[in-house]
């Protein structure tokens, strides 16, 4: 501001795209920013395109809560989300880049017995994947969150399940640097540029059809989140996927009030402060299929019941913002990262409410997987088949919207 904005550089190049490239992502959120860092970066591999339709960061990865954990707790999910908590924690010396990684701690609350051993089964599966988990008691709780109310008769917090590596990053950041990044190793980054076919002969891909003329590619890779099963429609595949609208909330500004995220384990509500000072807070779905990037109101009402039952101060605070994002859901709730049917046609899909925090982990394996097509040893069960075949399913409702 001081400079009245003189003499900024742009971020990344601007090229135009080119006629052919070894590799075409579409989708540049932060999972097809990610893969083509890790592409140039881990396999210098950089003649590759990200084809965005819109601008960076417009997507779910600058709409998302910024909840970063590794506290999953099946096989499949567990070793995947713990690599890329570990990727997230070297990220800023990686892109050189300040994405205000912030682990300061997620606390799940619970409300029962039932719940507690429910916690103690997940927290010990995270100490054996190598993460961190330690079980709290109330007065612990209390002691940490006193905003909290621990009189209430309903739902009386029983205690909680802290992840001190658990915590939140700047959402647009990761986006912006995982971009600057990608464009200094060489990778052409391409805004404003739909991809509205995908070229198919004899059963493999030849390229893409966009707003700005035709690709051709010898890989190409799906990471369009919400929209994902439009895309794959271009060629000819029906994804196990159906996009639902996510909404998040902001407050005005406050001084620092809650330290730590937090979620409530008998309410869609999870909350944290941002650096700004807002509240930044969310809930379920809003439960039907839809492509509308905004929310309703039965949901908005839901999210400000839930934050009233557990911290009634919050009344106090004024809400700034809200807005939705399409979630592309999987039946088991956990995601795709493999190759599809036709050849070279590669899909990463399907992070349901959990994306964020799998930014770097889905771009490290999926760049592995288009490299040199074997699943990198993170991802080996995040495999589409298991939709067709019945086999590996991870259903990991449990760690979807209340902990998002
Ligand atoms: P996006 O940013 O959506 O990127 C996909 C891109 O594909 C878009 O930019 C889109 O324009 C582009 N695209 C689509 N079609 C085409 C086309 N035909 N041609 C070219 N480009 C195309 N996750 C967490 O881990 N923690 C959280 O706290 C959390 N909270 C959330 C809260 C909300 C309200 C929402 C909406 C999501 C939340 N998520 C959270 C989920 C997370 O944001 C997503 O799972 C993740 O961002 C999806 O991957 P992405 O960043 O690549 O998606």
């Amino acid at each position: 501001g001081l400079t009245g904005n003189r003499g900024w550089k742009p971020h990344w190049r601007d090229p135009a795209p080119k006629q052919a490239y070894d590799i075409v992502i579409i989708g540049g959120g932060g999972h097809g920013l990610a893969t083509a860092f890790y592409l140039a970066k881990e396999h210098g591999l950089r003649n590759v395109a990200v084809l965005e339709k819109g601008y960076f960061g417009g997507g779910n990865v600058g709409r998302n809560t910024t909840i970063v954990r590794a506290n999953y707790f099946l096989p499949g999910n567990s070793e995947f989300y713990s690599h890329s908590l570990r990727l997230w924690e070297g990220l800023e010396q990686e892109l050189n880049y300040n994405v205000m990684h912030s682990q300061r701690g997620l606390i799940n609350l619970f409300h029962s017995d039932g719940q507690r051993d429910a916690f103690v089964r997940r927290g010990n599966a995270m100490i054996n994947q190598g993460d961190d988990a330690e079980l709290l008691d109330r007065d612990a709780v209390r002691r940490q969150l006193p905003y909290l109310d621990f009189d209430q008769a309903r739902f009386p917090i029983h205690g909680g399940l802290l992840h001190r590596r658990g915590g939140t990053a700047r959402h647009d950041a990761v986006a912006w640097g995982f971009a600057r990044a990608a464009s200094e190793r060489g990778v052409d980054l391409i805004q404003n540029c739909e991809v509205t076919g995908i070229d198919v002969e004899n059963g493999s891909v030849t390229g893409v059809q966009t707003s700005r003329g035709a690709i051709r590619a010898r890989k190409v890779a799906i990471v369009t989140a919400g929209r994902s099963g439009q895309v794959a429609a271009l060629a000819g595949l029906r994804l196990p996927i159906e996009s639902h609208i996510l909404q998040a909330f902001v407050t005005e500004g406050l001084k620092p009030v809650i330290d730590n995220v937090v979620s409530f384990g008998m309410g869609h509500f999870y909350i944290s402060q941002s650096d700004k000072g807002g509240l930044v807070f969310g809930g379920d779905l809003d439960f039907y299929p839809s492509y509308a990037q905004r929310g309703n109101l039965p949901t908005k009402e839901h999210v400000m019941e839930a934050a009233m039952t557990l911290m009634p101060m919050i009344g106090k605070a004024r809400v700034l913002r809200s807005w939705g994002g399409i979630m592309d859901m999987t039946p088991d709730g956990s995601p795709i990262i493999d190759r599809s049917d036709i050849g070279g046609l590669y899909l990463d899909c399907g992070w349901c409410y959990g994306g964020f925090k799998a930014v770097p982990g889905s771009g490290f394996a999926l760049a592995h997987l288009l490299a040199t097509d074997r699943p990198h040893e993170s991802a080996v069960g995040l495999r589409l088949n298991r939709f067709r075949d019945g086999i590996g399913l991870m259903d990991e409702e449990g760690t979807g919207a209340q902990h998002n």
